[in-house]
């Protein structure tokens, strides 16, 4: 059966990474995937979480909402319901677990960077699109930083990015969009490192148990949609696509 937009099974959507879309934060990204549409955002605050005070380690916290109208019927805004839903925490949580793993945190001194996740159209895949385009914000900030002379050197170690995977009719696809996660059979979200090592594995059969070869099958798809990712943010990234990684 053809998929939507005739992709190969191994294709992820048409992506495009747009730095600095907004004017105040020091990174700020939409990212597309198709037609899932995310904001993100990196903002430098020069104090940490009380955790943290005369540690001269830095935090990376994340927030990830979804505009009201970014769905297909309206969502009521979370600030006016008064609380964040499981859903919410889940993702945000994520999105600042995925970004720390790739940045030494005392090298950016007691600084929060604090990225911003708002979805503006959701399709599918919006964790992981807001990961990915987190983390070109995230390291135009730091350059910033750097360049500013504020730190002595660039606390990234690697690139990151995320997309996700699934089984949809019995067939392995690669960047599910919502038509086609709402009919999966097991959907899962592949977070990786621009050296093909894994950050995180968010992996669900609640409609059927996969099995280990259905595991390595979705994991390889994973493994091709994140190096076209990492592709996309170094071209996003341009002339300081090699200034961003530190040396160790
Ligand atoms: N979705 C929605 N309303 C919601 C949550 C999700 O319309 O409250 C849609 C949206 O298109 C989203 C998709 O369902 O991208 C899949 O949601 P999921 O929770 O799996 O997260 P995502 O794939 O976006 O990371």
């Amino acid at each position: 059966m053809a998929r939507i937009g005739n992709r190969k099974n191994d294709e992820i959507r048409d992506i495009k990474i747009t730095r600095n879309y907004t004017r105040y934060a020091e990174g700020s990204v939409l990212i597309e995937m198709g037609e899932t549409k995310v904001i993100c955002t990196a903002s430098i605050e020069d104090k940490v979480p009380p955790f943290l005070r005369n540690s001269g380690t830095g935090w990376i916290n994340a927030e990830y909402s979804m505009l009201p109208r970014s769905t297909h019927q309206r969502k009521i805004r979370e600030s006016s319901r008064g609380k964040i839903d499981g859903r919410t925490q889940e993702i945000q949580r994520l999105i600042g677990r995925a970004i720390r793993s790739v940045v030494s945190l005392d090298k950016i001194g007691e600084r929060t960077i604090w990225v911003d996740c708002d979805v503006i159209q959701a399709d599918g895949g919006t964790r992981t699109a807001s990961i990915t385009g987190a983390f070109v914000a995230v390291a135009d900030a730091i350059h910033k930083l750097y360049k500013s002379k504020a730190i002595k050197e660039m606390p990234i170690r690697n690139f990151v990015s995320a997309i996700s995977v699934g089984i949809v009719n019995k067939t392995h696809m690669l960047d599910l969009c919502y038509e086609e996660d709402s009919s999966a059979q097991v959907d899962m979200n592949v977070i990786m490192t621009d050296s093909g090592e894994f950050v995180e594995v968010q992996g669900t059969g609640e409609e059927r148990p996969f099995s280990r070869d259905d595991l390595n099958e979705l994991l390889k798809l994973g493994e091709i949609g994140n190096q076209v990712l990492i592709k996309e943010q170094r071209k996003a990234l341009g002339e300081i696509a090699d200034e961003i990684l530190g040396v160790d």
